[in-house]
C-alpha cells in the first residue's frame, strides 16, 4: 500500500495522550517499519506538512487548535531479550518492557514501574526517571533517523548525552529514536519485584487519579537555589528537603500555598503540587496559563526561574 494510502485525516489526539486535552492531526500514521517513517518524513517534506512525533503521550500537551501537519506515532513495539540486554523499538512500551526484564531477572527499569503509556521512545528522548535512576543509564546504542540528512545513524550511551531529563534527542529536533539496546544488570527477581512494589506504593499514594501527563515543572537543584537565593537555599537545608542534591518543585509550590488552585478545568493536583490535573473539560490554554501563573508567583515569591517539564505540541 502507497503511504498516501496509509496516512489518515483529521484524528483526535486527546484519546492518544494521559492529559485528554487537544485537537486533532491534520495528518496522522502509525509507523511499525523503518520504510514507513522514512517514506511519511518524505511525504509531508514534499507537501511542505510540519512533522510531529507522538509515543504514549504521557508528557505531551497538545494544542487546542490541534496539529496543521503529519503526526507519526510509534508503533515499533518489538522488545527482545538478549540477557543482559534488551533490543526495544521506540513505540514499545514502558510497562511491557517493566514486566519482560523483571521476569527475565534484569534489573534497571525499577523507577519505571507504574507509569501509564509511556513508551522507550519518548522516556529515551526526556531521559525519565524516578526513584535516583533514569533511563539514559541504561542506554547503550540507540538507533535514530536523521530527518535533516536523510540517513540512518547509530549514536552510543556518549553520543546521547543524557542529562537531568534531557539528551541529545531533545536538544536536536532532527533526530528521531527508531530504537535501541538497553544493558540491565542480572539480579533476583524478587528483589526486583519488592523495589518495583515499594515506588508503587509511593506512586500509589502520590500520584492524582485525575488525566495529567506527570510533573509539570522541572524539579531543581540545591545549588542552582543556593544561587538565585541564599536564604532560601539555607531554609531548605533547615528543613532537611533536598535529596540528592534536588529540590522538588512540587515542595516550592505546597509552600505557597497554590495546591488546589485552577484555571478553567486545569488545576493543581491537592495530591502532588507537581502535577496539573485535567478535572473533566481543561484546554491546552487552561493549563498553559496555570503553568505561568505558577511561574510567576513562585519567581516573585523566590526569586527562582521555573522551567517547564511537559511539551507542548502546537
Ligand atoms: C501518572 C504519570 C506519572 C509519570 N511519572 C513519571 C516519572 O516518574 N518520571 C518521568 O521521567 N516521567 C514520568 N511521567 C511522564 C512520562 O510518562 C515520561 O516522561 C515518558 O517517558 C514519556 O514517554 P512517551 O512515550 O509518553 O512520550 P510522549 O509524551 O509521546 O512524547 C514526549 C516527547 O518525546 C517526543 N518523542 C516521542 N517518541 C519519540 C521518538 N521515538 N523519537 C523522538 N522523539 C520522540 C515527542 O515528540 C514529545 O516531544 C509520568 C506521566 C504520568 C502520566
Amino acid at each position: 500500500m502507497s503511504i498516501e494510502l496509509k496516512i489518515k485525516k483529521n484524528i483526535p489526539l486527546a484519546p492518544l495522550t494521559t492529559f485528554k486535552i487537544g485537537g486533532s492531526a491534520k495528518f496522522f500514521i502509525e509507523v511499525a517499519n523503518k520504510e514507513d517513517l522514512v517514506e511519511a518524513i518524505e511525504w509531508a517534506k514534499k507537501e511542505k506538512e510540519p512533522i510531529y512525533f507522538l509515543g504514549g503521550g504521557s508528557k505531551v500537551l497538545i494544542a487546542d487548535e490541534g496539529l496543521p501537519g503529519l503526526v507519526i506515532k510509534f508503533a515499533n513495539r518489538e522488545a527482545n531479550n538478549l540477557s543482559p540486554r534488551f533490543h526495544c523499538g521506540a513505540g514499545a512500551s514502558l510497562a511491557y518492557v517493566i514486566s519482560l526484564t523483571r521476569a527475565a531477572g534484569l534489573s534497571g527499569l525499577e523507577w519505571g514501574f507504574g507509569i501509564p503509556m509511556a513508551t522507550i521512545g519518548g522516556s529515551i528522548r526526556g531521559n525519565a526517571g524516578g526513584f535516583g535512576m533514569n533511563m539514559g543509564e541504561i542506554v547503550e546504542t540507540v538507533e535514530a533517523y536523521n530527518i535533516k540528512k536523510n540517513r540512518w545513524e547509530t549514536l552510543s550511551h556518549k553520543d546521547c548525552q543524557f542529562g537531568y531529563r534531557t539528551s541529545i534527542f531533545k536538544e536536536d529536533s532532527d533526530l528521531i529514536i527508531w530504537s535501541a539496546t538497553l544493558r540491565l544488570k542480572p539480579a533476583p527477581v524478587e528483589q526486583i519485584r519488592a523495589t518495583m512494589e515499594k515506588n508503587m506504593q509511593y506512586r500509589d499514594t502520590g500520584m492524582p487519579r485525575l488525566p495529567s501527563p506527570g510533573s509539570a515543572l522541572k524539579n531543581l537543584l540545591l545549588e542552582d537555589i543556593r544561587h538565585a537565593n541564599p536564604q532560601l537555599a539555607e531554609f531548605i537545608d533547615e528543613q532537611g528537603v533536598a535529596k540528592g542534591g534536588k529540590v522538588a518543585t512540587a515542595y516550592l509550590i505546597d509552600l505557597h500555598g497554590l495546591k488546589g488552585k485552577a484555571i478553567g478545568g486545569a488545576k493543581i493536583s491537592l495530591e502532588h503540587a507537581n502535577f496539573i490535573v485535567n478535572t473533566g473539560h481543561a484546554t491546552a490554554r487552561d493549563v498553559l496559563e496555570l503553568i505561568e501563573f505558577v511561574k510567576k508567583e513562585i519567581k516573585t515569591r523566590f526569586k527562582i526561574d521555573l522551567e517547564e517539564e511537559i511539551v507542548l505540541l502546537k
